[in-house]
């Protein structure tokens, strides 16, 4: 293979992901990211927005940190299919050699991300929880993700192929407040696209997924369950200390595992990374792939009856005791302190 011009290739594109017109909060965030990563290295932050009647978004993406948004407004990027959409990115690389790129890991970017680098014959960072430029005088992008199990934490280059891709989970990386006086490019991007391969697939139908499940990455105050908690009956116990806080029960891989917890509750590594104000954790140890979901949360409570429990090496506010005593009397007291 002919090595590429590495100096040919500059600035920090993010795939701003949109679904019926609506931006996912995962492109913002990685927008914030973008911006540190643009601003190390002096170069700039373009959105990639693909989609039909989407340009009405581009502000948004200005305000959280883009400095051009190219849009690319096609019928046939109506609804995500993996073909046109990594038609409409490789015709992007190929014009506009971009150094970074950043995709959501949400159901479309994991399909969409490793389709882009095959294509383009560039690696991808599946997951990164850390992203950043070497201080040195080689600023390296480091890509950072746990491995092995969750049991080391690898830190990847992409030396010598661009762009330099890494998707990254919801809820991991933070968005810069919106700033309605920042300015930035507005620019259609027009593409090629080979119908003909397109058309081998076609959507016949979508069905929504109907939304009856409780989002945990979007709650302010989370009370979370461990093996510690043991039963259903333990979970309901929970439940009332999060009702009388306003927030939601969530859990570790552990209760989920013994169909205890929905995995749509699970906290972790291989669960979903929350961020609230408030993560009380009950009966859960703090194993590594747990503390990987929670540690960035604003204020860890941990109720444990171990005090070298890993979980107080992260928690603000530790309590040692038996929790099954412990969060009835705080749902007491809080109930009490309403009245
Ligand atoms: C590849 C991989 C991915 C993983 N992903 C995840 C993930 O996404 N999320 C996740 O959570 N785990 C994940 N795990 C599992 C993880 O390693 C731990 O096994 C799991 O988090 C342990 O759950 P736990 O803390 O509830 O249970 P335990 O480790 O068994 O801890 C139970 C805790 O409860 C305390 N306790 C017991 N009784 C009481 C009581 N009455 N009152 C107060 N405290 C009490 C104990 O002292 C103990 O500290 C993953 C593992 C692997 C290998």
């Amino acid at each position: 293979m002919i090595a590429m011009n590495l100096a040919e290739y500059k600035d920090v594109y993010v795939f701003a992901e949109q679904r019926d017109g609506k931006l996912q909060n995962v492109a913002l965030e990685l927008l914030g990211k973008a911006r540190e990563l643009a601003d190390a290295n002096q170069e700039k932050v373009v959105a990639m927005l693909l989609g039909k009647d989407i340009k009405a978004l581009a502000p948004t993406l200005i305000e959280h940190g883009a400095d051009e948004v190219l849009v690319v407004d096609n019928d046939l990027l109506k609804d995500y299919l993996t073909e046109p959409y990594t038609e409409a990115i490789t015709a992007i690389i190929a014009e506009r050699k971009p150094s970074i790129m950043l995709i959501g890991a949400t159901t479309i970017g994991r399909d969409l991300g490793p389709r882009v680098s095959a294509r383009n014959r560039t690696g991808l960072t599946a997951d990164a929880t850390k992203l950043e430029i070497s201080d040195d005088e080689a600023h390296e992008f480091r890509m950072t993700r746990p491995a092995f199990g969750g049991n080391l934490m690898a830190t990847i280059l992409c030396k010598n192929h661009r762009p330099q891709m890494s998707t990254v989970r919801p809820g991991v990386m933070q968005k810069m407040a919106a700033d309605a006086t920042r300015k930035g490019v507005v620019n259609d991007f027009n593409v090629n696209f080979n119908v003909e391969k397109i058309n081998r697939v076609k959507l016949v139908k979508t069905v929504k997924e109907e939304k009856t499940v409780t989002d945990i990455s979007e709650a302010k105050i989370l009370v979370s369950g461990g093996r510690g908690v043991g039963t259903k009956d333990g979970f309901t116990k929970l439940g009332a200390l999060a009702k009388q806080l306003g927030g939601e029960v969530s859990s570790s891989r552990a209760m989920v595992d013994a169909g205890v917890m929905d995995a749509s509750r699970q906290v972790g590594q291989t669960g979903k990374t929350v961020r609230p104000a408030l993560y009380m954790a009950c009966g859960i140890s703090g194993a590594i792939q747990h503390l990987a979901g929670m540690e960035e949360s604003e204020l860890i409570i941990a109720i444990n009856k171990d005090k070298f429990a890993p979980i107080f090496s992260v928690a603000d506010l530790g309590i040692v005791g038996d929790l099954h005593k412990i969060v009835p009397m705080l749902t007491e007291r809080l109930a009490t302190m309403q009245r």
